[in-house]
């Protein structure tokens, strides 16, 4: 008994021993299983409850699964808001990847090129804005070449659109391309322009007739009365003044409506200066001491018309606002490659408040001596339209009482050696 008993007992035991790790192991791999089943499709509902440490293992995996689902219903909505907001936005906007296919565009900018978001995803945006200009525009943006807003008319589209393009670097290699609609603005600018071309060229006609007219009595043999003609040397003044500024206004309204680039020519600079000089000592009539400086014996491709007009101003203000007994410097140099025509003066000076704002249309620091030193006024704004035109820049040094020196400085890809 005692035997069988004990017998009974070490089979158990070692049953035991043997069913116990068999079930444990059972039990983890059924819920390994779970796990894996769960992992597969981790919905919130069908979880699994587990046994044991498993059980706490789930609870923590579940209260994550729950953030995470809470998490992207939150991103998701914010993602959609976004990309509605974008897609309400009045601009066109079109991301670019780094080899100008169009990853994406937004319902703007579909309405303003005539594309398709669908079909025109992942094509090379050259083959779908065919626009040469746009195709300069992108390589030199791509170049690394920084240029101001493209402005582009689309003639095909009914009614006619004028666009504001601009390209901005994107990520790692891409580029975000704006539209921005501006053919009311660009409209009203035109409308702006014919205006002041038209009126200043109806106002030229009766202003000549009536300047003759006025020459020839003030120069007759037979001289009107001593007092009419103080009046009628004043009106003639004045008629020129008036003359003057009708030209001028014309000028830059030809220079507004030109085609760019200007009239591409080879212009002789040092010839141009010894002309400018003849001029600026008929102006100054013996007041200051004028001299040619540095003359580089080079040339430059541009407009003959417009550089001499744009020299010419910088020359007649170094004249009009250099007091007697003063000096003026015309110079010609490359001054780090850049071909730069300067003009220094020991005149009345600039105040530094006053000088990014002198080429403004009719912006004078002393509205009086302007005027009375035959200025209209339009002198600078001319000069800065034609060194735009030109891809040059104007640098202004000045100081009150001492004198000024402008530098009108043209690109280095300009110059002719010859
Ligand atoms: P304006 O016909 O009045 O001379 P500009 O456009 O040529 O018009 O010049 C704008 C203003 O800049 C002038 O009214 C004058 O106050 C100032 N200015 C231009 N050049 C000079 C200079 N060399 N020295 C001092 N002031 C100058």
């Amino acid at each position: 008994m005692m035997q069988f008993g004990i017998g009974t007992l070490v089979m158990l035991v070692l049953l035991l021993l043997v069913c116990v790790p068999f079930i444990l192991l059972v039990v983890q791999l059924r819920q390994r299983r779970q796990l894996r089943i769960w992992l597969n499709q981790p919905e919130v509902r069908n979880s699994p409850d587990g046994i044991g440490a498993w059980r706490d293992i789930f609870t923590r995996l579940q209260r994550l699964r729950k953030e995470d689902h809470i998490e992207r219903i939150a991103l998701a909505s914010s993602r959609d808001r976004f990309r509605l907001m974008v897609q309400t936005l009045p601009d066109g906007i079109i991301l670019l990847d780094g080899n100008d296919h169009i990853e994406w565009l937004n319902a703007t900018a579909c309405r303003q090129f005539g594309l398709d978001a669908q079909r025109d995803a992942g094509t090379l945006i050259e083959q779908l804005i065919r626009h040469s200009q746009f195709i300069e525009y992108l390589t030199d943006f791509r170049a690394g070449r920084q240029s101001a807003p493209l402005v582009l008319a689309l003639n095909g589209e009914q009614p006619r659109c004028v666009l504001s393009i601009s390209l901005l670097s994107f990520g790692d290699a891409g580029g975000l391309l704006l539209a921005r609609d501006i053919t009311e603005i660009a409209r009203a600018e035109t409308i702006r322009r014919d205006f002041i071309a038209n009126v200043s060229h109806e106002l030229r006609t009766p202003l000549t007739v009536i300047s003759g007219f006025l020459e020839q009595i003030t120069s007759d043999h037979a001289p009107p009365a001593e007092a009419t003609r103080g009046f009628l040397v004043l009106m003639n003044e004045q008629a020129q003044r008036m003359n003057r500024l009708v030209e001028d206004l014309l000028t830059l309204s030809r220079l507004e409506n030109a085609a760019t680039p200007p009239r591409e020519e080879r212009v002789n600079v040092p010839a141009l200066m010894q002309s400018l000089l003849i001029e600026s000592l008929a102006l100054s009539s013996g007041r200051h001491a004028i001299e040619l400086g540095e003359i580089a014996p080079f040339w430059v491709q541009g407009s003959p018309d417009e550089l001499r007009s744009a020299f010419g101003n910088l020359v007649s203000n170094a004249v009009r606002y250099t007091p007697a007994g003063g000096s003026i410097t015309l110079s010609w140099s490359d001054a780090d490659g850049s071909p730069t025509f300067a003009v220094t003066d020991t005149g009345i000076g600039i105040p530094p408040e006053h000088v990014p704002r002198l080429s403004e249309r009719f912006y004078r620091v002393d509205k009086g001596r302007s005027a009375a030193s035959g200025g209209t006024g339009l002198g600078l704004a001319i000069v800065k339209h034609v060194l735009a035109r030109h891809q040059g820049t104007l640098l202004i040094r000045s100081e009150v009482g001492r004198g000024s020196t402008f530098s009108a400085s043209l690109p280095a890809a300009r110059l002719i050696r010859v």
